[in-house]
């Protein structure tokens, strides 16, 4: 039978790191702008299990971190290596399957066919132990029959675990659950459930969905569904990698349109070169600006056919930034406080040179090891 590996790497960015610097490894290690380059509005990244023990999270304001973990290492991001070691990955994972999915720069999901909980177990192993030996990364896995349970599988996993969940066996494992477990439950949608009296997958499970429907709009079909452990849609199965984004908050708010086109140009250049090494097209294009009172303003283009490289991406992002400008000068004129680079519709760029150049010949594969 087929399942789903879902794989996705611990800490990531301070896992990349730490391959450089093993020395660190077991310290509270921060990804992001360190405090001593001065007082800074950016944001943590990725920290290490030993920093969020301190309450240290991604996305937590860097000044915010650096008062609750004043022991921490910190180390600046550094996005042209992420991008090469998520190719490094994906590599790998391709030794163990002739299709694997990329969701994210850390996440990925593999099809492979086993015979048995045991047997498929196996080979999380194998691709989690080749992660650790191999590429100094540690992975957490889950496997299901659908890369939605696999996934949920996986945050249960977390950190350096593996988590199966047997067929016929979804609606018991995700019934202690809460809501918020569900990818794609934020805070709203969980807000929602709360006030239609439901907490847990379980709950979620014995309700219908005609009912969730007039809160929870469309989507309560699908969540009831999952619930119940009755599969899902395929064509979510099939989907690829969803968007890949940078973002940049300035020093001081800005407000020249030259400081903010060459802020969108450079990211966007940043965010092809990651995608290159990722071995990634993208369709679409799309850039945001939070601006100075807070609120957030954003456009977004397809390019028609999947574009590679430099050029398109910083050409497209360069022109969404100034309508998004113009339309500001227009009006409200609030200078901008965080510039966001977004590439979405990704797909792999390569995927046939990996499966024929890069597969490694039999001698060397994961069953010599
Ligand atoms: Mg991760």
């Amino acid at each position: 039978m087929r399942w789903t590996l879902y794989v996705d790497l611990d800490a990531y960015y301070v896992s990349c790191e730490l391959r450089e610097r093993p020395e660190l490894v077991g310290r509270p290690v921060i990804v992001g702008p360190p405090p001593e380059a001065g007082p800074s509005r950016g944001v943590v990244l990725s920290a290490s299990y030993e920093a969020r023990k301190f309450g240290v999270h991604s996305a937590q304001p860097a000044m915010q971190a650096a008062r609750l973990c004043p022991t921490a290492v910190w180390i600046r991001p550094d996005h042209e290596k992420y991008g090469r070691v998520a190719g490094e990955v994906r590599r790998l994972l391709a030794r163990f399957s002739g299709h694997v999915v990329p969701l994210s720069i850390d996440e990925a999901a593999l099809s492979i066919d086993a015979e048995s909980v045991e047997a498929v177990r196996a080979v999380a192993e194998q691709v989690q132990t080749a992660l650790r030996t191999d590429l100094a990364l540690p992975a957490s896995i889950g496997v299901a029959a659908t890369r939605v349970v696999a996934k949920i599988a996986t945050d249960r996993a977390k950190p350096a675990g593996i988590v199966v969940v047997p067929p016929g066996e979804e609606a018991a494992f995700l019934a202690p659950l809460p809501v918020r477990a569900i990818p794609g439950v934020g805070p709203k949608t969980d807000e929602l459930f709360r006030a239609a009296g439901v907490t847990t997958i379980g709950e979620l499970a014995a309700r219908r969905a005609t009912d969730l429907a007039r809160r929870l709009g469309p989507s309560a079909k699908y969540w009831v569904r999952l619930a119940r452990g009755e599969g899902t849609d395929p064509e979510e199965e099939e989907s690829g990698p969803r968007s890949r984004s940078t973002d940049r908050t300035f020093p001081a708010d800005v407000a020249r349109w030259e400081e903010i086109e060459g802020a969108v140009r450079e990211m966007a250049e940043d965010l092809a070169r990651g995608l290159e090494k990722e071995e990634l097209r993208y369709g679409t294009v799309g850039v945001a600006f939070r601006w100075a009172d807070f609120t957030r303003s954003q456009r977004s283009r397809s390019l028609g056919a999947a574009a590679e490289g430099g050029a398109p991406l910083e050409a497209a992002a360069a022109r969404l930034a100034h309508e998004l400008w113009e339309a500001e000068l227009s009006g409200r004129r609030r200078p901008i406080r965080t510039v966001s680079v977004r590439a979405e519709r990704l797909s792999a760029r390569t995927l046939r040179q990996v499966s024929l150049d890069d597969f490694p010949p039999p001698d060397v594969g994961p069953e010599a090891q």
